[in-house]
């Protein structure tokens, strides 16, 4: 049993203190499920309590996170770890093969060999089957960690074999008092834990990247004037918004670009040519999933402002706003605006949520949206 440090790398994930009690306690316990599900929302910390835990696990001190094999759990370069996620719309049967093949070998180094596979719910068919195949009857030594931001969509009979490990948002606080310890102001801190709803790995990519602030503001601004735009404004303002999310996707076409660029350098032209297909698959697939994102950002933030009035409106309350560094507009409008028109428009872009599922393209959900926004509040 290992000996445990004060400061485990499990206990330094902020949030779910249940969950890293138990898988301590487990680790403690030599009581490790052969089988894992963790899951709850996108960004709550679900695949890096996966590491933590296996660094935990494979570490002789529990997880000190400083050793040579916590290090390199850490940066996901451990031989006897492997992570495979979803790209697209499914995981490939061959990826589940590839994992049978390296569960049935004795582990490089230590007594365990971990899996983490990510998104889950996209195990079908073939590949799902294959997999539950394996975790009916685990070699002896691997363990498996499910990740999947959406449970109901994971197939029943793969839960069935997994304990099941449930997160749930992280207190406001909590995420305030961790961006404050990365360098950034209360204010700030406290801004970004409030509009990212108690994920801590949204926290991070806002305090980090400058520019989903930016879009924010642009969301927030056009939120503002729509009261007083006709139809052809709304339209320019859907493309500003649209051209908003398109921008990091330009940014990936330049990478993938550079990626082919490399791969010519190395190849004959009819490997080139196979090698080629499949970044570009990939390229389409991750461009996809980037707009389907970004269009859901943006709707997240206007669903932020109307909540924040009708919340102002009901409990006159600036604890609970999202968007503080607007409080005086919020209140203002909540004056002005009625709670019936409030409710259409949220009602409007819920409606816009499901259209992105639905596969309808990004710009047409933006425009849809501002315009059913702008009719709500001229009825
Ligand atoms: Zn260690």
């Amino acid at each position: 049993m290992p000996a445990f440090q004060e400061n485990s790398v499990l206990e330094s994930i902020i949030g779910n203190e249940n969950v890293m009690g138990y898988l301590l306690e487990s680790i403690k316990r030599d009581r490790i499920a052969k089988a894992y599900l963790f899951y709850g929302p996108p960004s709550v910390g679900k695949f890096k309590t996966a590491i933590a835990f296996v660094a935990a696990v494979l570490c002789g001190e529990g997880g000190c996170g400083k050793c040579n094999t916590c290090r390199r759990v850490l940066e996901l370069k451990h031989p006897d770890v492997l992570v495979v996620e979803g790209r697209g719309k499914n995981i490939p049967v061959e990826v589940i093969r590839e994992i049978r093949l390296s569960a049935y070998l004795k582990p490089v180094e230590g007594k365990y060999r971990f899996f983490i596979i990510r998104d889950a719910e996209m195990l079908w068919e073939e590949g799902a089957s294959t997999l539950l195949k394996l975790l009916e009857e685990p070699p002896q030594g691997s363990i498996f960690i499910l990740i999947s931001a959406s449970i109901a969509s994971v197939m029943p009979t793969l839960i069935s074999r997994c304990e099941k490990v449930r997160f749930t948002p992280v207190p406001r606080e909590k995420i305030a008092e961790m961006l404050v310890k990365r360098g950034i102001d209360f204010n700030k801190a406290d801004l970004i834990a409030r509009v990212t709803g108690g994920l801590p790995g949204n926290a991070i990519k806002l305090a980090d990247e400058p520019w989903r602030m930016e879009r924010r503001d642009t969301v927030l601004r056009v939120a503002r004037a729509l009261k007083h735009a006709d139809l052809a404004t709304i339209l320019d303002m859907a493309e500003e918004l649209y051209a908003e999310i398109r921008a990091p996707i330009e940014e990936m076409a330049v990478i993938y670009k550079e990626r082919k660029q490399e791969l010519s350098d190395l190849m004959d032209e009819s490997a080139l040519k196979r090698f080629a297909k499949a970044i570009d698959e990939e390229y389409s697939q991750e461009r996809l999933r980037e707009e389907i994102n970004g269009v859901k950002e943006a709707l997240q933030i206007l669903f932020s402002w109307y909540r924040d009035i009708l919340v102002m409106k009901e409990c006159n309350s600036k604890e609970m706003l999202v968007n503080v560094d607007f409080i005086q507009e919020i209140e203002s409008e909540s004056r002005v605006m009625k709670e019936d028109c409030v409710v259409r428009i949220i009602r409007s872009i819920d409606d816009a949520f499901k259209a992105v599922d639905q596969n309808v393209p990004a710009q047409l959900v933006l425009e849809g949206a501002l315009t059913e926004i702008q009719e709500a509040i001229r009825a």
